[in-house]
């Protein structure tokens, strides 16, 4: 998977699969009462607990995004004209995905070495 989305959309995208993992696993749970009977219900708990775990995670990461992108600058991409907010030193659009970067130097290159590290796995 290629690192392609800028990293507050990333992060949102993150706290959506954590939310409809944690359903998931809720569901699954409860499903083992039906199949498993007085063993399923252990099951079902020990999965319930998991799915909050991770409806609670992903609850945090939203308030984190939500924080996060309060305090972002918001600049116009030169790409696309329209507004996006920055994380770091750089970032990419969150719509036309350009890298976009204060640091002079690293403009020069394009890509940083985080995203050089990524698109090789
Ligand atoms: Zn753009």
């Amino acid at each position: 998977m290629k690192f392609r989305a800028s990293k507050i959309s990333t992060m949102r995208t993150w706290g959506l699969l954590l939310v409809f993992g944690g359903m998931g696993l809720m569901v699954f749970g409860t499903s083992g009462i039906l199949l498993f009977g007085q063993v399923g219900k252990i099951i079902a708990g020990i999965f319930m607990v998991f799915g909050l775990l991770a409806c609670a995670a992903s609850m945090i990461i939203y308030f984190w995004v939500g924080m996060l992108s309060t305090s972002a600058p918001v600049i116009e991409c030169p790409e696309c004209g329209k507004r996006t907010k920055m994380l770091g030193k750089t970032d990419r659009c969150m719509y036309c995905h350009t890298i976009l970067t204060w640091d002079p130097a690293e403009a020069t290159t394009g890509v940083p070495a985080e995203e050089q590290t990524l698109s090789h796995s």
